[in-house]
């Protein structure tokens, strides 16, 4: 993977500590943002199907296709992404339920979404995106993209969709690598740590939020206050910082899968520098002890 894009609320693209990091927003907050600038990294752009598909079970409350190659059209000439997902249909099942259409049409649409954006405008940097749920499917998928004259292997990026909900299983990871053997660059939709760690290889780029999900959880450990708020903050669910240390080990436990524990802890050393003093000497203790565990537990092996 050569690309790991963190995905952030759309006003963090602006800001300075993030200059340089491949971030990814979604189409929903982003349309919502009067002033745009000039990206200072590398930015992908989700068209936030899920939330269209799971919500009303089509495309009808969201964007027209003419609106939202217009959206995408100021991302480029204001943001400068690299690329944006086209208004595509997942093919979950309970999606594929939801919508009370076949994956065939799904498919169909997703490819139809692809088409109609580019006969828009042909220089909107939009990403096809095979759909699908068994290994068939995709496939197949690969296929009705040649019969409307798309050479996917020819594309600088591919989404891969309706896998992220699956990651971690053999499925998935077959799934992956079958594709990717086609010799096409893919690109990863949402993925967590441990789902990357198993297929991240084959992917040429991939996003996650994970961060959030996992900031939710965990008790403010930071003094960081949103801009206008009060207070510092609960917890680490909206927190740059938190976003900014969680890039670092996901990083770090991507490239030496084997040290990852140790990596982990020397980099939440990185963390201390916003904790009381007292909290430092506590943490450090902590990290101490954990680290002469691991050199131990290396030593033996
Ligand atoms: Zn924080």
């Amino acid at each position: 993977m050569t690309t790991f894009y963190l995905g952030v609320p759309p006003a963090w693209l602006h800001r300075s500590e993030f200059a340089g990091i491949p971030m990814f927003v979604s189409n929903r907050p982003l349309s919502r943002l009067r002033r745009l600038s000039r990206a200072l990294g590398p930015v992908a752009v989700d068209s936030g199907g899920f939330s269209e598909l799971s919500e009303h079970g089509s495309w009808d409350h969201g964007p027209t296709p003419r609106r939202y190659a217009a959206q995408v059209a100021r991302y480029r000439d204001d943001i400068g992404i690299r690329w944006a997902a086209p208004q595509d249909w997942m093919c979950e099942p309970w999606i594929v339920a939801k919508t009370g259409l076949s994956v065939v049409e799904h498919q169909r649409r997703t490819i139809g979404s692809y088409l109609d954006l580019k006969g828009i405008d042909a220089t909107l940097p939009i990403a096809p995106v095979i759909q699908g749920w068994q290994i068939a499917d995709y496939e197949r998928h690969i296929a009705m993209y040649e019969q409307a004259g798309v050479d996917l292997r020819a594309q600088p990026i591919v989404g891969i969709g309706s896998v992220c909900r699956r990651q971690g299983t053999r499925e998935a990871a077959e799934l992956v690598t079958r594709i990717a053997d086609h010799g096409i660059a893919l690109h990863g939709f949402g993925f967590k740590i441990d789902g990357l760690r198993e297929v991240g290889d084959r992917f040429a780029s991939a996003d996650s939020m994970a961060w959030a999900y996992a900031g939710r959880r965990e008790r403010a450990g930071c003094d960081y206050r949103s801009p206008g708020s009060r207070g510092p903050h609960k917890n680490e669910a909206n927190c740059p910082r938190y976003a900014l240390a969680w890039r670092r080990k996901a990083l770090a436990a991507l490239a030496t899968p084997r040290a990852r524990q140790l990596t982990f802890d020397a980099l939440a050393l990185d963390a201390l520098r916003t904790l009381t003093p007292a909290q430092q000497a506590a943490k450090a203790a902590e990290l101490r002890a954990l680290t002469a565990t691991t050199a131990e537990e290396t030593d033996r092996a």
